[in-house]
């Protein structure tokens, strides 16, 4: 009886443990993927009322929560400055960076990059009636770019002088009360600006601007993150979510 007892006692204790260890009965919710974002990047990552992760919805936000679900775990954001994304990344403030952000040779020598998901270029966006048809058109006019963004990189690289804006919005409104002649993005969120502000245009200009590949930042050595966030854009990529969640996120930011 005594005997019993006992086993019976450690049984439950070895239940319990294990219920610790492998989060029975729902305390996986406790676990979350910090990913930092900018969410000033529609059809990426915007603010609205009722999003994918909170109040965060875009087709960044889409996947970052399968790949926090893929995993039993929660998806977290955190909102900051684009420019901030990369320190916050490094402190271990977040887990990863998804913010439509181009993996570059530069920013590779600071993370590690998952397996790209789109595929985008920098284009221009003009007034209707702007006599700029190419990039070196831009020459003598006056150049808005959001900082940090491989537009700035790419307008440095030209040679020409720019102003820089914290975020596309404030750049496009420049452009649109006649401040400045021509704004530097990124082709999808340009598409965005366009459709919600009447008078602009965008023009593109494949030779001056090479096509950009958006991927997932983690810290540098993070594989077993890596892993997990490659295995579900891959299935993503290959069952056609990515597509319908672009093709969604677009006509929904241009319906609005
Ligand atoms: N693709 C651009 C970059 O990586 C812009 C990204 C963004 O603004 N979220 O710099």
């Amino acid at each position: 009886m005594k005997r019993t007892t006992k086993l019976l006692t450690m049984t439950l204790a070895a239940v319990v443990t294990a219920c610790t260890l492998t989060a029975c009965g729902g305390s996986s919710k406790g676990d979350a993927i910090t990913f930092g974002t900018n969410a000033e990047f529609p059809p990426f990552e915007y603010v609205t009322s009722n999003g994918a992760i909170g109040e965060y919805d875009g087709i960044d936000m889409a996947i970052a929560k399968q790949i926090a679900e893929d995993n039993g775990m929660t998806a977290a954001v955190e909102n900051m400055e684009f420019d901030s994304l990369l320190v916050a990344l490094q402190n271990g403030q977040i887990d990863a960076v998804i913010a439509g952000m181009t993996a570059t040779d530069e920013r590779r020598e600071t993370v590690d990059f998952s397996t790209p998901y789109y595929t985008a270029t920098q284009v221009m966006i003009v007034k209707e009636d702007s006599d700029i048809t190419s990039a070196a058109d831009m020459a003598d006019k006056k150049i808005c770019v959001i900082q940090g963004y491989t537009g700035e990189v790419c307008v440095q690289d030209m040679g020409y002088t720019y102003e820089a804006f914290k975020k596309g919005t404030e750049a496009v409104m420049e452009l649109t009360n006649g401040k400045c002649d021509v704004v530097v993005i990124d082709s999808a969120t340009a598409q965005k600006y366009v459709s919600d502000n009447e008078g602009l245009k965008i023009v593109e200009d494949p030779s001056a601007f090479a096509s950009e590949e958006y991927a997932i930042a983690v810290q540098k050595g993070n594989t077993e993150l890596l892993d997990k966030i490659n295995k579900t854009i891959d299935k993503m990529l290959a069952d056609g979510t990515i597509n319908e969640l672009a093709v969604k996120y677009t006509e929904e930011a241009t319906a609005e």
